[in-house]
């Protein structure tokens, strides 16, 4: 199998991906994998705010009542929280980011934030909707924010009117490379990986 790394095309050094998908299109579980074998470092804004509402940290204070009720935390500060974070993971090599950007206001801000755009390619995890409420019912890490019917039905609607403007936003880039999610997640994982190689 061709490496993955060999045939991204690069900006500077860098390999960095970004993954859009509905709640349980598996932007975790096919990310964590994904940055394993680019050899670059795995952001998940989900679990990077959850730590801190765990933790109880200010931060975690200040989103924790949005973590619950599946609204997104305020852009300005979540591109504060993200940028401070890709400066870290700066030399790196690139990164998978899971759940950010999310919104159209936070893309155009990372643009701005990384210089050439926070990816080179933005893969779409497309999964229809009662797919994605059966797996948050069967999913097995216990969050909160999969246990309430009500809340899953929210993000969902939030996914689709503030998060999925961005697949025409990262298409109009030449950017967006669309998979089919809704396949055995080994199946799901060659897909992206030959999205990768186009
Ligand atoms: P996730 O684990 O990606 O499903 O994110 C869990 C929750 O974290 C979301 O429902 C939002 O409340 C919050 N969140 C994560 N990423 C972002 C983001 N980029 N912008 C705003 N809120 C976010």
């Amino acid at each position: 199998m061709t490496p993955v790394t060999g045939t991204l095309r690069r900006i500077g050094t860098s390999t960095s991906v970004v993954l859009i998908g509905a709640p349980g299109s598996g932007k975790g579980t096919h990310g964590v994998v994904l940055a394993e074998r680019l050899g670059v470092p795995y952001l998940s804004t989900g679990d990077l705010l959850r730590d801190h509402v765990a933790r109880g940290t200010a931060l975690g204070r200040r989103v924790g009542a949005c973590l619950d009720r599946g609204e997104l935390v305020h852009d300005d500060l979540m591109v504060a929280v993200v940028g401070e974070r890709l400066a870290e993971l700066e030399g790196r090599g690139g990164h998978v980011l899971d759940g950010f950007p999310r919104t159209v206001a936070q893309a155009e801000a990372a643009e701005r934030l990384v210089p050439g755009g926070p990816a080179e390619v933005v893969v779409f995890l497309a999964l229809p909707d009662d797919v994605a409420r059966k797996r948050l019912a069967h999913r097995a890490d216990g969050r909160s924010d999969d246990a309430d019917g009500a809340t899953v039905e929210h993000r969902l609607e939030v996914f689709h009117v503030e998060t999925e403007p961005l697949v025409g936003f990262y298409r109009a880039r030449g950017l967006l490379r669309s998979v089919d999610a809704d396949q055995p997640p080994d199946a799901v994982l060659t897909a992206i990986e030959s999205a990768l190689r186009q």
